[in-house]
């Protein structure tokens, strides 16, 4: 078994920018301004400008070039290095003048000039060089497809390097990359479709290739070239360190990457970045047999094809799989559609059904909210969905997840991998833990790996673990399991942006909502002072009405025959009713009006002194009361809970055609109501009942006894009322924040449950 540790930390930690060392086919001058004096050169430079380092280090760089070519390199460096390079560089030798391609530029503070010697072949004329890269560039841009696009810049990469080999390669999430288009020499055994793993390029590698678009190694068999000397001047800002080489075009690669070309069968290589996002998204790469040397005039025109392909990427990806895009657009708007109609937006995605499962081309979702999940299609067992649902709450970053293959990353789902290979998360509110879980079966796939992807480690004589690139590229095969098919980009684009819909939905009924209860709170505030006013108004000429009725029967009454003087009684009863009716309307609106005043209130005593009340006011009627324990002391508004305790009982009392008429008046701690969530969890709620063995209530009134002005009975009947009393009872319970509810057996009693909140505000 490969230790994974041993072969990443080892190659990830390689200083590859400050390898000291250059390749032979060029050589670099370090220049320290403001003079250009040469501070640090490569080891080659007698044989390749026939100056050795010891002539000219220290020197100003006007010792080795003409006046003029020094004045273009000033030029140069005031400018854009890359639209100048390279520069015209010619040196004397002797009698002969040698030329070279100058590419210039500066980091920390130090001018880089790298001299590649200029090739024998005819100089390419510019216009023959244009009419190349607008070919190849119109090529590019008509491609319809990201892999037509890829096939046509193997081909002309090929064409104007002469490389062997020409590949693109794509990088997947995990940094694995898999050549996607190929051009070669027929000979060679194609590499199309195989796989490399993320460890073929460290992650130092990749972070140079984001900053340079191309690397040439012209030899891989090459010996290195030293610096001389081999750290920065000592007085430069960053000091005696080594020289920073990671914008060198000459820098000298690592030693495990050259073994690594060559156990290839690789003799010169040139890669070039492709980058989507500041991200590396791929590589062409170039391989030759043998050594092959490419202008920097060639290499120009290739790291602009990459340019030109790194742009179009996102063009080509975004005409990718254009009609599923438009499906998954028209689900979306469905989405809403249907989100935006439902009162409860989860409600709104269970009905969905097997859309939302399109939506992503998912085989199974999972909907969570709060403690509740909800399942569509194929999904892991319910019992793992709370566990597994706390865990991607863990992973997800910027409201999203995804993952194709959830059982490496969380080993519990290695049990229902054949449904939930691959996870797709949307978080849509944290506050309220509402998240849409998508699933993917497994797929088991066959990848094709160029070589045994785990490196082996080779251990040296003197017992140290030195790693070493793998020996052999021979097709190996690996099957891959636990992995669904990767989630498209698209789709995760799609969901990200459901998510702000759904916000936007959700915002939106949010606000209708207020502007209900603002809407509600009005309007009741507005009723209240009309029952008020009405009620207290209606009083005064009422009363005059029953004066004069009275007044009319004591005086006059002689004067009428027997149905007069009955209906001046009627008259005379009727606005003692109205008055009764008026009196409870306005006690009801004041209840709705006064302040509560809360205070600590013993129950026992207030049940005690209401029981007392009617044992007097009702001294004819044997009543056995019953309180199987005492009742708790809590805070509550006193004259409130007495005249509720009173209303009850004098109606368990009235209500009651029994010879042996009993009430009982208890509580329980325990059996909590819950009134809504947060309430659920306060201990100081009670839940408080008065029973009686009376009448009953037929159960389609249980609910209507609560209106005002409701009786259930004529006016003769069980010694009348006005039909407000259980109307006041329910408004002082809410008023203390609790609830009130009836069961009953028709003819054998009924027992009116409350709950007192004592604290917090609920009026
Ligand atoms: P009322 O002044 O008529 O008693 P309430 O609002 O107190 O008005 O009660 C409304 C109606 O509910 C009553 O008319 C009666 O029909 C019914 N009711 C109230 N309490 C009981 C009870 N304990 N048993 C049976 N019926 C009851």
């Amino acid at each position: 078994m490969i230790d994974q540790a041993v072969d990443l930390t080892n190659c990830d930690r390689e200083p590859i920018h400050i390898p000291g060392l250059i390749q032979p086919h060029g050589a670099l001058l370090v220049l320290q301004e403001p003079d250009l004096t040469i501070v640090q050169v490569s080891s080659n430079t007698f044989e390749l400008i026939g100056h050795p380092p010891k002539d000219i280090l220290g020197k100003p760089l006007l010792a080795l070039l003409a006046p003029k070519q020094i004045a273009t390199i000033r030029q140069c460096l005031s400018e854009d290095f890359e639209h100048v390079n390279p520069l015209d560089i010619s040196i004397k030798r002797e009698a002969k003048l040698l030329r070279f391609d100058g590419i210039v530029h500066r980091q920390n503070a130090l001018i880089f000039l790298e001299l590649e010697p200029k090739q024998k072949s005819r100089k390419a004329d510019f216009f023959e060089f244009y009419q190349r890269v607008k070919g190849t560039i119109t090529k590019l841009q008509k491609a319809p497809t990201l892999l037509e696009m890829s096939e046509a810049v193997v081909k002309e990469v090929r064409k104007v390097t002469g490389f062997d080999r020409v590949m693109v390669y794509q990088f997947d999430a995990e940094g694995a990359g898999r050549v996607i288009a190929e051009d070669r020499v027929e000979s060679l055994t194609p590499y199309l479709g195989l796989h490399y793993p993320p460890s073929d390029i460290p992650k130092q590698a990749k972070q140079l290739y984001t900053l340079n678009w191309l690397r040439l190694i012209p030899d891989c068999t090459y010996q290195p070239i030293e610096l001389v000397p081999a750290h920065n001047p000592a007085d430069h800002p960053l000091g005696d360190r080594p020289t920073d080489l990671s914008l060198s075009v000459l820098r000298s690669v690592s030693p495990l990457h050259l073994e690594y070309l060559s156990n290839m069968g690789v003799g010169a290589s040139m890669s070039i970045s492709l980058i989507q996002d500041q991200k590396l998204w791929g590589l062409i790469a170039c391989h030759h047999s043998t050594p092959r040397y490419v202008p920097y005039s060639v290499r120009t025109m290739c790291e602009f094809v990459g340019q030109v392909m790194s742009v179009e990427l996102a063009n080509k990806e975004n005409h990718e799989d254009l009609d599923y895009k438009m499906t998954l657009k028209s689900l979306q708007g469905k989405f809403v559609e249907s989100l935006s109609q439902s009162e409860r937006f989860l409600d709104g995605l269970i009905q969905l059904d097997s859309n939302l499962l399109d939506l992503v081309s998912a085989s199974g979702a999972a909907i969570c909210a709060a403690n509740h999940i909800t399942c569509i299609g194929q999904t892991p067992p319910e019992t793992e969905l709370p566990a597994l649902r706390d865990w991607v709450k863990t992973q997800i970053q910027h409201n999203q997840f995804e993952t194709r293959s959830l059982s490496q990353l969380y080993p519990a789902a290695a049990s229902f991998k054949a449904v939930a290979s691959g996870v797709l998360a949307l978080e849509i509110s944290q506050f309220h833990q509402n998240y849409i879980l998508w699933f993917r079966p497994e797929v088991v796939q066959t990848v094709n790996w160029g070589g045994n992807p785990n490196k082996p480690v080779e251990v040296t004589d003197d017992g140290e673990t030195r790693l070493s690139p793998r020996k052999s590229f021979e097709k190996w095969q690996e099957t891959l399991q636990g992995c669904s098919l990767p989630w498209k980009p698209c789709e995760i684009e799609i969901v990200t942006e459901l998510r702000s819909l759904i916000v936007v939905v959700i915002l939106k009924q949010a606000d209708d909502l207020a502007k209900i209860n603002l809407e509600l709170e009005r309007s009741n505030s507005e009723l209240d002072s009309f029952a008020y006013i009405a009620s207290h108004d209606l009083k005064e000429p009422l009363r005059g009405i029953h004066n004069y009725s009275n007044f009319l029967m004591e005086d006059y009454a002689a004067l009428l025959d027997a149905d007069g003087v009955a209906k001046l009684n009627t008259v005379v009863r009727l606005t003692q009713r109205m008055e009764d009716l008026i009196n409870s309307l306005l006690h009801y609106s004041r209840l709705g009006r006064a302040e509560l005043s809360r205070q600590p209130t013993n129950l026992a005593e207030v049940a005690r002194q209401a029981i007392d009340t009617l044992r007097i006011s009702q001294p004819q009627s044997s009543i056995e009361f019953r309180v199987p324990r005492s009742l708790p002391t809590i805070h509550c508004d006193r004259t409130q809970i007495s005249e509720l305790f009173t209303n009850l009982l004098t109606n368990a009392i009235k209500y009651n055609d029994k010879s042996e008429k009993w009430v009982e008046i208890g509580f329980t701690e325990s059996a909590r109501v819950e009134l809504d969530k947060g309430d659920s969890e306060d201990p100081l709620l009670y839940s408080f009942y008065v029973r009686d063995n009376g009448i009953g209530i037929p159960p389609p009134h249980l609910e209507r006894v609560f209106q005002i002005f409701k009786r259930l009975h004529t006016q003769d009947q069980y010694g009348g009322g006005t039909g407000a009393g259980l109307t006041i009872v329910q408004k002082i319970v809410e008023r203390h924040g609790g609830k009130i509810w009836v069961e009953s057996t028709l003819g054998e009693g009924s027992t009116f449950y409350f709950t007192l909140k004592q604290e917090g505000n609920h009026e």
